[in-house]
């Protein structure tokens, strides 16, 4: 609302509210009655009266209730925005004289006010709907990667689960078929984890489980990836490794796990748990053997069912070195 408006009783002289409009360059002037808003007169009533002047008519006795166009339709200072926007379209008013509750002239909102004070309405709706559109945005970001991240995860272990697992293998697997790249697996076993169950109980097996998980995790280069394979077995996935760098690899995860030594009272492998290990290699020589990653997962389970008849806790690889 603009509260510089020309206002007046309806006994003002004519001549005196066009000299005011002039000189405050103001399109419209408000009559009052006892400061009530009776009446407008605008531009075009003064362009009416600057016709009569014209034709030799002379205003000089005219009043400002003489030419006013009437009645003044106001609106009170609580009236909202949607009223004033309402008011002035159904009547196709360009102003509405604001009234204080008094019922007495306090403003006047006209076009250009309004026209802005939408603007800024709208501006602030378009800015508060963007930073909740992009906290709610943030928000399904962390959720989402949250969730992509529990789903390539083990839950007891944190390892990487056999969904990961197949994802890396894949990968690896067109890469050596396209291009040679040789790759390694190992896979691995712990030793007579039935009997520790069966004597320290599931919730010592899980925790063991995890223990080994841990173990695996920090025997191997940063570049490896371990996996929880299924129940107490774990696969590792070497990139750019073959036969020559894989054997040493699998021998170390081996001591590893003998040397955490957690103590397993029913094993008749020794005092301690143990893993007994397989291991394959894919070279650009033998990749024709294997057309399915599947296929050297096959070949490393072999290599583990060799160790398991060689005594356990060993390390065993493909019978024929390429
Ligand atoms: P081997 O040396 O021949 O591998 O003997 P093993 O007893 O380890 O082999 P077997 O396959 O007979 O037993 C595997 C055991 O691993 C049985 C199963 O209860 C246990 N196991 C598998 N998954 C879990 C698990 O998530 N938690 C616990 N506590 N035990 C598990
Ligand atoms: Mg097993
Ligand atoms: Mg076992």
């Amino acid at each position: 609302m603009n509260r510089d408006v020309l206002s007046g009783e309806s006994d003002t002289p004519l001549a005196e509210v066009v000299a005011l409009m002039n000189a405050r360059v103001q399109s419209c002037f408000i009559v009052c009655e006892n400061g009530a808003p009776v009446g407008v007169i605008t531009e075009r009533d003064a362009v009416a009266v600057l016709d009569r002047a014209l034709a030799g008519e002379g205003y000089e006795g005219v009043r400002a209730g003489d030419v006013m166009t009437t009645p003044a339709h106001t609106l009170p200072e609580n009236a909202t925005m949607g009223e004033v926007v309402r008011v002035m379209n159904e009547r196709r008013f360009r102003r509405v004289p604001i009234t204080d509750d008094k019922d007495e002239l306090s403003g006047i909102v006209n076009l250009m006010e309004l026209q802005s004070a939408m603007n800024a309405a709208l501006e602030r709706r378009g800015r508060d709907l963007e930073v909740a559109v992009m906290a709610r945005t943030a928000e399904l970001q962390a959720a989402n990667a949250k969730l992509e991240e529990l789903s390539i995860r083990d839950g007891l272990t944190g390892l990487l689960n056999r969904r990961a697992m197949t994802e890396k293998l894949d990968e690896l697997h067109a890469l050596s078929r396209r291009y040679g790249n040789p790759y390694s697996v190992i896979l691995l076993d712990i030793d007579h984890f039935k009997n520790y169950n069966d004597t320290l109980g599931h919730v010592q097996g899980d925790e063991a489980l995890r223990e080994i998980a841990k173990v695996l995790g920090e025997s191997v280069r940063t570049l490896d990836w371990v996996y929880r394979y299924g129940g107490e077995e774990f696969l590792i996935v070497m990139p750019e490794t073959d036969h020559a760098a894989v054997l040493p690899a699998a021998n170390r995860v081996r001591e590893c796990i003998e040397a955490r030594a957690l103590p397993h009272p029913d094993s008749s492998t020794g005092p301690y748990l143990t893993i007994s290990v397989g291991h394959t290699s894919v070279t650009r020589h033998n990749i024709e053997r294997f057309p399915r990653w599947a296929d050297v997962v096959e070949h490393a389970d072999e290599a583990l069912y060799r160790a398991k008849q060689n005594g356990r806790n060993r390390v065993e690889g493909p019978l024929e070195e390429v």
